[in-house]
């Protein structure tokens, strides 16, 4: 074994040449040379010493449900955080969770504990520290209405950034310029509501998802942030790409914002039907289509 994997196995589980599409909803990419498991805060700060010391890259990556990796091999590490750093507590409205907890239990934990405000939240399958990176939102709300405070690792530190500190806008944090930065926890402040109405809701609006959005096949969700006067799936359907294939990729026919890996695709293809959309949007309807999935991994 290497030097590195000796060092790194001293503070945490480390788990070697894991492909990515182990460890992300599109089921796409390719192997990583180390995949480790901190602990707590304090295997977290080793392990970091130590990658920063072998001057390696890393990535943290949460439950892989907004990201797109290339089918290269990627030698470095991806911290994970979703077996370890997975607790809450709840004090009155105010809930504080470790990043690598599912936002989906934590919005199922609120209902049980009688609190609203999470609901928007109970069908996107992303870590806490996922859709604090990403604004997660839906249904006009979003993690920047209801987070108070993030604590962060940064600079060999660990401190609590306020909300308006964290930069959010649509889809977007201040942790987007700081790939550097990891999100450890979160404090999310909740109001007091009934059990039985929130749940409702909840069940609803998944009902409406398994209606409107092709979960039957792997995916990262809607592949655009869509513009400002329209929804991205109305350019795509415009275009002409309901229902198109690239090897195994294919632009949804139940819904054209979601491209899904059907039938094992590469990466190379999924990204080639992102590039002929964009690349048409623009020639066509003079429109910028931006990626809201972020790619990781390509030259
Ligand atoms: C079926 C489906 C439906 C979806 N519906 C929605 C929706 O309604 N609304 C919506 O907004 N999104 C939706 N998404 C997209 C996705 O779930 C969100 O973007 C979510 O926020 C991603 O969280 P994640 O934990 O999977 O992050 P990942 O995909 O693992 O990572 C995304 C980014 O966050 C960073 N990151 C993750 N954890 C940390 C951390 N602890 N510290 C620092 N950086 C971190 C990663 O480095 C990466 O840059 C959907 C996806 C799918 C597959």
């Amino acid at each position: 074994m290497d030097k590195l994997y000796e060092e790194l196995i001293k503070y945490c589980e480390v788990e070697c040449d894991i492909p990515f599409s182990k460890m992300t909803t599109l089921h796409l990419g390719g192997i990583v040379k180390y995949v480790v498991y901190p602990r707590n805060i304090i295997e977290l700060g080793e392990t970091m010493k130590t990658i920063k010391e072998f001057n390696v890259p890393y990535k943290v990556l949460g439950k892989g449900s907004n990201i797109l990796c290339s089918d290269a091999k990627y030698d470095g590490v991806v911290i994970r955080l979703d077996r370890t750093f997975d607790d809450l507590y709840f004090d009155d409205d105010l809930c504080t969770v470790q990043a690598g907890l599912s936002i989906i239990t934590v919005a199922y934990e609120a209902m049980k504990h009688g609190l609203t405000g999470l609901e928007f939240a109970s069908g996107i399958p992303g870590s806490v520290g996922g859709v604090t990176y990403m604004n997660a939102g839906a249904y006009k709300s979003n993690m920047a209405n209801v987070i108070e405070e993030v604590l962060i690792y940064r600079n060999d530190v660990f401190e609590w950034l306020r909300n308006e500190e964290c930069g959010f806008s649509y889809r977007h944090s201040i942790f987007h310029e700081h790939p550097d930065w990891i999100i450890i926890a979160a404090k999310i402040r909740l109001q007091k509501g009934n059990e039985t109405e929130i749940r409702e809701l909840m069940d609803n609006r998944r009902e409406r998802r398994l209606q409107t959005q092709p979960l039957e096949y792997p995916s990262a969700g809607s592949i655009f942030k869509n513009p400002e006067d329209k929804f991205a799936w109305q350019i795509i359907e415009e275009l002409g790409y309901r229902g198109k294939w690239n090897g195994g990729a294919f632009v949804s026919d139940k819904h054209a914002n979601f491209i899904v890996n059907a039938k094992n695709a590469s990466a190379t293809e999924f990204y080639e039907l992102v590039c002929a959309i964009q690349k048409e949007a623009k020639e066509k309807l003079n429109r910028e289509l931006v990626m809201e999935v972020e790619k990781f991994n390509w030259d």
